[in-house]
């Protein structure tokens, strides 16, 4: 029989196993603790028998992601990962420091379907998605590293969230349960290009995360230019989901608008963005885009981002420039790996 991911189960899933193999309940608890904790291998649940950990080696495995390039930024703590797993896929962590405590941003697949023009994990291709546990181990890894306590999430790093969402709902259930790494669920963000019907199915669950909408562009003409998604679901019909998100849910969607000198960030846009989402519980992102090799894209002035703002005000709406965290190591999520690759392929 094949082995079982065991660090992808919930804890009553391994409680289940465990009754059928005529296992005490608490061992349950105990390897389930263990497992969040980070171990990399049943020997190191030294709570256990040596023939339990023999058996539990028999039928399961644990995934772990190992470092494969760390960088640490000059300007602030900002740490930037290459996490490789056992298949030798690779994806990119960042692990950022503010004051109210320490922050991942985790990948949710091997690279991205969803193909948008500005960004380097959609220029990349797709390659697989990630397990629940490899999402988590993302988490453990980082901190086990920094030794430190991570208390926020953000699922904004490699891949689409709502483009793998079952691992993806399994892995919220996992780092937020209590006797995992208890991570509350309005600790963390869930980042999303517009997977429309994923957002109607995530507010029907209520859960109280933070949903961030990659939306970048006022109207279709602009965003099916940059985000190739926009064809299925367009802007007006992503702007109703999230209308229904937060009535449901009664949180504040955050909007990421990534400014492209040229393209989108005219006063225009602005009063065109304005006029759409007034009225809506939001906060809108403008992020300075980052410059991508090959695409030709180049960040909005400070200026525009200022006209930019003042125009949604003036709509009753807030929104804010992003800080930008570890800029000298940055170069946007993808673009490590990406260089890594061309470095092995000698591309
Ligand atoms: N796939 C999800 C989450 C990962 S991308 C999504 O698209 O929302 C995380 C964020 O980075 C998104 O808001 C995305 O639009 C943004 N992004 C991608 N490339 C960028 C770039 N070159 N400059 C600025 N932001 C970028
Ligand atoms: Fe995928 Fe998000 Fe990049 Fe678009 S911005 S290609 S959805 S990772």
């Amino acid at each position: 029989m094949a082995q079982k991911e065991m660090n992808s189960m919930t804890e009553e899933e391994i409680l289940r196993d465990f009754k059928e193999q005529g296992m005490p309940a608490f061992r349950a608890r105990q390897v389930y603790q263990w497992l969040h904790r980070g171990v990399h291998s049943f020997e190191q649940m030294t709570d256990q028998s040596k023939q339990t950990r023999g058996l539990l080696a028999e039928k399961y495995y644990i995934s772990v992601a190992t470092i494969e390039k760390k960088l640490i930024s000059n300007y602030d703590n900002t740490i930037k990962y290459l996490f490789r797993f056992a298949d030798g896929e690779m994806v990119e962590s960042v692990l950022m420091q503010y004051r109210h405590g320490y922050t991942i941003c985790i990948s949710t697949q091997v690279g991205c379907k969803m193909g948008c023009t500005f960004c380097a994990t959609g220029q990349g291709g797709f390659s697989r998605n990630l397990t629940p546990a490899e999402m988590l181990a993302q988490v453990q890894a980082a901190q086990q590293d920094a030794g430190v306590r991570i208390s926020n999430i953000v699922l904004m790093g490699m891949g689409e969230p709502l483009d793998n969402y079952e691992n993806v709902l399994r892995f919220l259930e996992l780092v937020s349960s209590e006797r995992g790494l208890n991570i509350g669920m309005r600790h963390i963000s869930l980042s999303t290009c517009g997977v429309v019907d994923k957002i109607y199915d995530l507010a029907d669950r209520k859960l109280q995360l933070t949903l961030s909408v990659s939306l970048h562009a006022p109207n279709d003409q602009i965003r099916s230019q940059t985000m190739p998604v926009n064809h299925k679901w367009g802007v007006d019909e992503l702007l109703k989901a999230c209308r229904y998100y937060s009535e449901v849910t009664h949180r504040r969607i955050s909007f990421e608008y990534a400014m492209i000198s040229g393209v989108n960030d005219s006063d225009a846009c602005a009063r065109e963005l304005g006029r759409k989402l007034r009225g809506t519980l939001s906060h809108i992102n403008l992020i300075p885009v980052n410059q991508v090799t090959g695409t030709g894209y180049h960040s909005a002035s400070v200026e525009r981002q200022q006209a930019f703002i003042r125009i949604l005000e003036k709509n009753g709406l807030t929104a804010t420039v992003r800080r930008t965290l570890g800029s000298d190591i940055n170069a946007s999520c993808g673009q490590l790996r990406r260089r890594q690759q061309e470095e092995v392929t000698g591309l």
